[in-house]
């Protein structure tokens, strides 16, 4: 939702813009409260609130107090610049405005002409504003004060969901990183005492399978399962230990073409998959820790192969921008629901009967490590293309 409260249905239109970010349910009351105090004291028929919350390119919210059924009606006319927004936001200081109300014949314009005395107070993208459509209301210098004072208190309390805000993202993290570390230390212990008996395993059945020269096909059968498992299970081991090596990257350059083809190298691909290069002749180098970005590489490459049972088309691009390369893995495999996009990067979560969910944790953690970015395009049942912005060396 975009804004709240009445003011709502006045946002909508403006779907160029991003969606702003959700008013706090406790911050709206509190906002609403200075309004409607403001409303009363000032005797005026509405108070708006103009206000645009931490940054980005998104249109404002709009909060009111009116009186019943009005309220849109007057964020409408604030919005439509009408009244004197633009000179409360250009003046920089609190303006009081009073037009003559024209009585015209109806039409859009007819709303707006309502508005005949306008207090606003400017707050940084926004600010605070006291209509009335009477003829003859002239807002005074003790109206003013306490209008300048109410929005003193509106910034306070936006001042206060910021620090609320904050303080919520940086717990959210702390226990992220918790949870990480521990899942990183389990997961080392995990796969340091599988790997050990995986090889013992591994080693004895290469032998038995020398000296079994069996006609009965079960025997070979057999063989080859117990083959298979001891692959699967070196993978995941594999996939835990990767995860357990958490280190500072150690960048150098290197070139992306060499990276992909020893990270496909590791993955087993299936003939009915069709792997596409499109890799351009002159893509600079990338500056990265080579161990670590073939890992990561190595696990969409998987999750793309994995998400074609049935085959389908693997297509690496990359090319150079602003900010580094870009890489680009693209499969048409079975995509990704929109309920599980949210926690694609969480670690242990898989759909997959025997996945460890480790791939896109670790894949994220390479990336932030780098500075890079990471974002997974989805559409459910067409394929999925995550791209990777890693830094480049210069040329
Ligand atoms: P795992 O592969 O072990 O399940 P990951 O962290 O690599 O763990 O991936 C987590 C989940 O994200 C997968 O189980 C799958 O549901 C989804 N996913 C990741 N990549 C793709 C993809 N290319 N296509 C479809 N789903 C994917
Ligand atoms: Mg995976």
């Amino acid at each position: 939702m975009r804004a709240g409260g009445s003011a709502s249905d006045a946002a909508k239109d403006e779907s160029a813009a991003d969606a702003a970010p959700p008013i706090e349910p406790s911050l709206l009351r509190a906002l609403q409260q200075i309004l409607d105090f403001g409303r009363d004291a000032l005797h005026v028929r509405a108070a708006i609130l103009v206000l645009k919350l931490g940054e980005g390119d998104y249109s404002p919210h709009f909060l009111s107090s009116a009186p019943e059924g009005e309220a849109g009606e007057w964020v409408d006319a604030i919005r439509a610049g009408q009244g004197g927004l633009d000179t409360v936001l250009a003046e920089g200081r609190p303006v009081r405005l009073h037009h003559t109300a024209r009585r015209s014949g109806g039409g859009p314009a007819d709303r707006w002409l309502r508005v005949t005395s306008l207090l606003g107070i400017p707050m940084g993208d926004g600010g605070l504003f006291f209509v009335e459509k009477e003829d003859g209301h002239h807002f005074t210098d003790a109206d003013e004060r306490l209008a300048l004072f109410l929005a003193e208190q509106a910034a306070a309390v936006v001042e206060c969901a910021h620090l609320l805000a904050e303080t919520r993202s940086r717990c959210d993290e702390t226990v992220r990183a918790e949870r990480l570390s521990a899942i990183s230390t389990l997961a080392s212990v995990i796969g340091h005492d599988l790997r050990n008996p995986l090889s013992v395993i591994n080693n004895a059945i290469f032998f038995l399978s020398s000296k079994i020269e069996s006609d009965d096909a079960r025997v070979n059968r057999h063989l080859e399962i117990v083959r298979r498992e001891i692959r699967q299970a070196t993978r995941i081991i594999e996939e835990l230990l990767d995860f357990s090596r958490d280190r500072a990257p150690q960048p150098a350059p290197a070139p992306l073409r060499v990276l992909l083809r020893d990270a496909l190298a590791s993955r087993r691909i299936d003939g009915q998959i069709r792997v596409e290069e499109e890799l351009p002749a002159d893509l600079p180098l990338l500056y990265v820790d080579v161990v670590q970005v073939r890992q990561a590489l190595a696990h969409l490459l998987a999750n793309a192969i994995e998400a074609m049972p049935e085959g389908g088309t693997l297509r690496v691009r990359a090319f150079a921008c602003d900010a580094g390369v870009a890489v680009q893995i693209e499969d048409t495999g079975v995509g990704i629901p929109s309920e599980h996009r949210d926690r694609l990067f969480e670690p242990l979560f898989t759909t997959k009967p025997r996945g460890a969910g480790l791939g896109l944790a670790l894949v994220q953690r390479v990336v932030a490590a780098h500075h890079g970015t990471i974002r997974i395009e989805s559409e459910d049942g067409q394929g999925t293309t995550v791209t990777l912005l890693l830094p480049a060396a210069e040329r």
